[in-house]
C-alpha cells in the first residue's frame, strides 16, 4: 500500500499519547478540520469533554 496521504491525519492520540495506528483506532473525530484518533471510548469520551485540554 501507498504512504501516500490526500490529507493529514494525527497518528497520536491527543488524549493519552500513544500512537494509534488509524486502521486499528477507535475512532477518528473531527475537529476544526483536523482529524484526531482516539485509541478507545475512554479517551473518546475525555476528547469530546474537552478537547482544547488535548490540542496544546
Ligand atoms: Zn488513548
Amino acid at each position: 500500500m501507498s504512504r501516500h496521504q490526500a490529507r493529514k491525519v494525527m497518528n497520536r492520540d491527543p488524549v493519552c499519547g500513544k500512537r494509534v495506528n488509524r486502521n486499528k483506532a477507535h475512532i477518528a473525530i473531527e475537529y476544526r478540520g483536523r482529524e484526531y484518533l482516539l485509541c478507545c471510548p475512554l479517551c473518546q469520551a475525555e476528547f469530546e469533554r474537552n478537547p482544547e485540554k488535548h490540542l496544546r
